[in-house]
């Protein structure tokens, strides 16, 4: 009878487990969780609605420095009707919002409901709080043990970056991390904008050279900007100042005009309401707040005056910080982790076989909208049914 030991019981964990169980029913599977409970984490994503995985996975989607085809090979083996009939056959009713799943109930416990329901279902080990467990004791006495302990953010769920230093201890090449999906945090004071969300547009730029951009709804906060489309650009924005990089965030707060249009727009609600003064007029088509902060500095006196208010409007530039850098406590993500030249395509570690990394742990990181946990779901997956089908001293 094989014995596989899966350390850590999140996404990637239970996926892990539930696939190696059905791939081998005779399996004896033992999760190994270090706290009080299984998919703590799960219950905080989406803001407690669980967005688990989204019409459009593709590889695309999805960032690494180390990628040599694994992650478009496991796309392709475990893409989204995969993971809709794994959420179906555990008993799961999803329904699809502009292209990501959610649960039907939209709450994320009703997925790890019956994630941990089908664990105890199937005779699946759970062993909570289980401490320090020593990797050379577990294969020693496991045929196959599968890593699955996650990222660094929310510690308090129990993804504390142990397993990013297990996987150092080994001496396995590292990409070096960075918060990812996080607000991006920047030098201006932007509390004047607090409360403000308005469509906009954001470029990256990188020593002068637009790097990324991103659309949708903004939400600035007193220390930065937040919202999807600034959490899509976070990632690079982060390993980019941390290589030493000037990085500027351009900020387009009327998206939805291209500049020609915008100053025809203006000048046409001038002509419609003489009286007003542009800030007035500015106020019927952005957020009053936003227009006291861009307006702020402009004296509408100077000849040069229309120049500059469409740059700061269509182009404000914001200074991205070095505190975000490390700042994973508003991160849903981290960037960087296992070389994926590390693993084979079972993910297995190619100098140490039997052994198998899943999840957040891999140097594999998704935009917004549910891939992160497909990710983990559908390494978890692979490993899962690959570590029963290896046999010992094979690799
Ligand atoms: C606030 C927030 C919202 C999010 N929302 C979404 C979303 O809507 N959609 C999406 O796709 N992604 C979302 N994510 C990201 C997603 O949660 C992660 O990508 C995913 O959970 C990673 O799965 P994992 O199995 O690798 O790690 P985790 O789910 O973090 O699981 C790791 C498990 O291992 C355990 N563990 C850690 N170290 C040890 C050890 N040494 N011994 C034993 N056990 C250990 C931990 O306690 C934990 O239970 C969100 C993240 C956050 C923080």
């Amino acid at each position: 009878m094989k014995k596989v030991a899966v350390i850590g019981g999140g996404a990637s964990g239970m996926s892990a487990a539930i696939h190696a169980k059905r791939e081998d029913p005779d399996a004896e599977v033992t999760i190994y969780e270090h706290g009080d409970a299984l998919g703590r984490k799960l219950l905080i994503t989406g803001n407690g609605k669980c967005n688990l995985t989204n019409a459009g996975i593709s590889q695309e989607c999805y960032h690494s420095r180390t990628d040599n085809g694994i992650i478009s090979h496991i796309l392709s083996r475990f893409g989204t009707g995969k993971l809709l009939d794994f959420f179906d056959g555990l008993g799961a009713d999803l329904k699809e919002r502009k292209g990501c799943y959610y649960p039907r109930t939209d709450t994320a416990s009703t997925i790890r409901n019956c994630l941990v329901l089908t664990i105890k279902e199937m005779g699946i080990g759970i062993r909570l709080e289980c401490g320090r467990t020593s990797l050379e004791e577990l294969c020693s006495d496991h045929d196959a043990v599968i890593l699955c302990m996650g990222g660094k953010t929310s510690p308090k769920t129990g993804s504390d970056g142990s397993g990013y230093a297990l996987l150092q201890s080994l001496g396995l090449s590292m990409v070096p991390l960075f918060p990812a999906l996080t607000p991006i945090e920047t030098e201006e004071d932007l509390s004047a904008l607090k409360g403000v969300r308005c469509e906009a547009g954001l470029s990256l730029l990188v020593d002068g050279e637009i790097r990324a951009v991103s659309k949708g709804e903004l939400q600035p906060f007193d220390r930065g900007l937040s919202g999807i489309l600034a959490m899509d650009i976070s990632g690079e924005a982060a390993r980019q100042k941390s290589a030493g990089k000037n990085v500027q965030v351009l900020c387009d707060f009327a998206p939805f005009y291209p500049e020609e249009e915008f100053r025809a727009a203006i000048a046409k609600k001038q002509k419609q309401n003489p009286a007003r003064g542009i800030s007035d007029v500015l106020s019927g088509m952005l957020h009053r707040k936003l227009v006291h902060y861009l307006l702020h500095d402009l004296d509408s006196r100077e000849p040069d005056f229309m120049e500059k208010f469409t740059d700061t409007i269509k182009r404000h530039p914001f200074t991205v910080s070095g505190r975000m850098i490390q700042d994973y406590s508003r991160a849903q993500t981290v960037s960087g982790g296992l070389d994926l030249r590390e693993v084979t395509k079972e993910l297995e570690i190619k100098k140490l076989p039997g052994v198998y990394v899943c999840g957040e742990l891999l140097d594999c990181d998704g935009i917004c909208g549910g891939y992160n946990l497909h990710w983990a779901f559908a390494t978890g997956a692979i490993a899962g049914k690959a570590s029963v089908s290896r046999r010992k001293g094979e690799g």
